[in-house]
């Protein structure tokens, strides 16, 4: 079996070109408008939810079906210093997306991965089965954790076996061993996955290595360039099957542990000056974590580097976005002093 996808762009050609090429400026322009647009809104504060689900519609729309942009910052710094000197304009083009993302995320945190990314849009609408799963008693949480695992494995297997192409080179087909990782990331997770911050460490791994894939030419696709190339390549779609079930099983599974973009973007969120805080005293009721589609909040405490600033939790306890200063990875709750007192 073959699959054939046709191209799906609407526009075939630039709509801002650049010096007259193919280096279009439109997906910068919509990309800064929709994380700005982003911002504000999330400031504001209200129907915060409706306003996200809105942008992250639009920009479904746009990068998937309206114009090619690959919004890949990892590897667009490197395309760049590749083309510096011998064509500027496309090195341009090629920096402006990775400009654009680090500045944004270091002003804002990771608005690009809540309120922009399509791969995340489509993982968090999954998510509902994930969650549904997480509030079972632990033995049937995890039977059915294994055996949705066993079963996404054999049909992304199956789909991988059935889609393979004729001739296979292990260097263009990593995405997908990424991918199939996932899932067997998940099998060690599972009876940890209400503590799972220490595995989230694996996607700045992710990040590093497939920058040093790219820097040494090993051209690795994503599930990304599925969405956002002009054409679908059998390990962006193997590697995309793979994320989008791991997200049935676990929320988020693919953004929590292993994107390497997300990996990125989550140290960079460290040093961005607003931040998630929590105003009121912690009774460490656990009532916030499963609020989170990330996970970023556990009794009280919040893993900076996972939020995706969905502002989702600012409804619950005192949960606002403030200005702090210095870089941070996490925040640990104040608790009321008077419980401290009367215990001691
Ligand atoms: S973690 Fe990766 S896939 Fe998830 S929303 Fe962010 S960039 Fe997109
Ligand atoms: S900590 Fe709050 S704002 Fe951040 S991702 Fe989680 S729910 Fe969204
Ligand atoms: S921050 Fe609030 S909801 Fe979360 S554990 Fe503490 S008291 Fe409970």
């Amino acid at each position: 079996m073959r699959i054939d996808v046709p191209l799906f762009k609407i526009m075939a050609r630039p709509l801002l070109p650049i010096s007259g090429s193919w280096v279009d400026a439109s997906p910068f322009v919509i990309f800064f408008g929709i994380l700005v647009a982003a911002h504000l809104l999330l400031k504001r504060g209200k129907n915060v939810q409706f306003w996200r689900r809105i942008s992250q519609s639009v920009a479904a729309f746009v990068f998937i079906i309206f114009l090619h942009r690959c919004l890949c910052m990892l590897r667009s710094w490197i395309f760049a210093l590749n083309k510096v000197g011998r064509n500027d304009v496309i090195a341009f083009g090629h920096l402006c997306m990775f400009a654009l993302l680090v500045s944004l995320t270091l002003a804002f945190g990771r608005l690009f991965c809540g309120w922009l990314c399509p791969l995340g849009f489509f993982s968090e609408f999954l998510s509902w089965v994930g969650r549904a799963r997480r509030r079972l008693p632990r033995a049937q949480r995890l039977l059915a954790g294994y055996l949705m695992l066993a079963g996404t494995l054999t049909l992304v297997t199956w789909f991988a076996y059935m889609t393979r192409p004729g001739t296979q080179f292990f260097a263009e087909n990593i995405a997908a061993f990424w991918g199939a990782f996932l899932l067997l990331y998940l099998a060690v997770v599972l009876p940890f996955e209400f503590g799972d911050r220490k595995f989230k460490g694996a996607r700045y791994v992710s990040a590093v290595l497939w920058m040093l894939l790219s820097v040494i030419g090993v051209f690795v696709t994503s599930p990304w360039c599925t969405f956002f190339g002009d054409e679908i390549d059998y390990s962006s779609a193997v590697s995309l099957a793979a994320v989008l079930s791991g997200a049935l099983i676990v929320p988020m599974a693919w953004c929590r542990y292993l994107c390497p973009m997300g990996g990125a973007l989550g140290w960079i969120a460290k040093f961005a000056p607003r931040k998630l805080a929590n105003s009121t005293a912690c009774t460490s009721c656990g009532a916030c974590d499963s609020i989170c589609p990330m996970g970023a909040l556990n009794e009280g405490e919040i893993d900076h580097s996972s939020c995706i600033t969905c502002g989702s939790c600012l409804k619950t306890c005192g949960f606002h976005f403030q200005i702090t200063e210095g870089a941070a990875d996490s925040a640990k709750p104040a608790h009321d002093d008077k419980e401290g007192a009367a215990d001691a």
